[in-house]
């Protein structure tokens, strides 16, 4: 078989910064895949590497339109009339990567090849650095068959859009606490083939996001009055509110408490209430506890497993198609980003 061609997307993030003094390096395209190769040169072993570098930036930077231009250049690598592209690999901040790798799930509708970020948690050039070994096993990662978007970091594979990151330190930085890794990185790469997706229509981009979506942490003591006066003073922009709920998706009611009449109010006034859980693991089951049934009761959508990184991505990429209201998508699994 040839060999495959991979292109890497270099975005930023503790990977691509300098030492000592943790610069961001502004290089063209040329000179980062030169530094790479000189660090890391298995990667001209395990295929033919190009590479593009749209920006470079802490990822905490990143956001909507940065996810927009990379989509649309994941696309133009993909079509037909350039230069065969077996798989993209996307060295990208760990910070927002699991918001990226969602984004890019919900946008590369129909994916039929790999795209894979990974990133590292101590720079390329430092000792003892953990950016070789993942870089080395995204690259690998990106010409075997998994047409999905993963997180390859540490010894795990991820489905992209159930990664959080669980660690600032560790080396196993990300987690996907509600699906078990989609393969185990050791001696070889064992993918679990079979829960792997396979694209159900041809590949399309679905690059539209919409605005206007606000995160709230519930917390005893939370003061719902703030909630109401806040959204009072962001009238008609506040489209989608995601709260993240104890447990099972369960808030204060006792004694009138006046979070779930504010959500009312937000529901009647036609903005989305979406409730997650603030729980690593589990689920947001809002039937089970009068605290969740109350939400129901107000209008409010469960969002059932999904990591806060998917739900709020996944309201974004909603209100940017809104053939079907923000309650359907959430209604619907998209890229494997909710378990049934
Ligand atoms: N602040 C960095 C970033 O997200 C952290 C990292 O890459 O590990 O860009």
């Amino acid at each position: 078989m040839s060999r495959k061609r991979i292109v890497l997307f270099h975005t930023g993030g503790t990977l691509g910064m300098a030492l000592p003094e943790g610069r961001r390096l502004d290089l063209g395209p040329r000179d980062h895949l030169q530094r790479l190769l000189a660090r890391v040169p298995e990667l001209c072993e395990i295929a033919d590497i190009d590479l593009v570098a749209p920006w470079n930036l802490d990822s905490s930077d990143v956001g909507p339109a940065h996810w927009q231009q990379l989509a649309d250049a994941i696309a133009a690598q993909f079509a037909a009339d350039g230069p065969r592209c077996d798989g993209v690999v996307v060295i990208h901040g760990t910070d927002t990567m699991a918001y990226t790798a969602s984004a890019l799930a919900f946008m590369l509708r129909g994916l039929d090849r790999p795209v894979v970020l990974t990133g590292s948690q101590r720079p390329l050039e430092a000792w003892r650095t953990d950016a070789r070994a993942n870089l080395a096993a995204a690259v690998e990662c990106a010409t075997l068959d998994v047409p999905e978007v993963t997180v390859v970091f540490g010894d795990r594979v991820l489905r992209g859009c159930r990664a959080t990151k669980v660690d600032a330190n560790d080396y196993q930085a990300f987690d996907s606490p509600n699906e078990a890794p989609l393969g185990r990185i050791g001696v070889s790469v064992d993918l679990d083939a079979a829960r792997i997706r396979r694209p159900m229509q041809a590949f399309a981009l679905a690059r539209d996001l919409g605005t206007g979506v606000l995160g709230m942490t519930v917390f005893p003591g939370l003061d719902p009055a703030m909630l109401d006066g806040m959204l009072a003073h962001a009238a008609g922009r506040v489209r989608v509110v995601l709260v993240r709920a104890f447990g099972m998706g369960n808030v204060p009611i006792l004694g009138g408490a006046g979070l779930v009449g504010a959500i009312g109010r937000l529901v009647a006034r036609g903005t989305d209430v979406v409730v997650t859980t603030q729980c690593l693991r589990g689920r947001a089951q809002l039937d089970l506890y009068p605290n969740g049934r109350a939400l129901l009761d107000a209008g409010a959508i469960g969002a059932g497993d999904m990591t806060f990184e998917a739900a709020a991505t996944k309201a974004m990429w909603a209100l940017g198609h809104p053939d079907r209201s923000v309650r359907l998508w959430f209604g619907a699994d998209l890229a494997g980003e909710v378990g049934a």
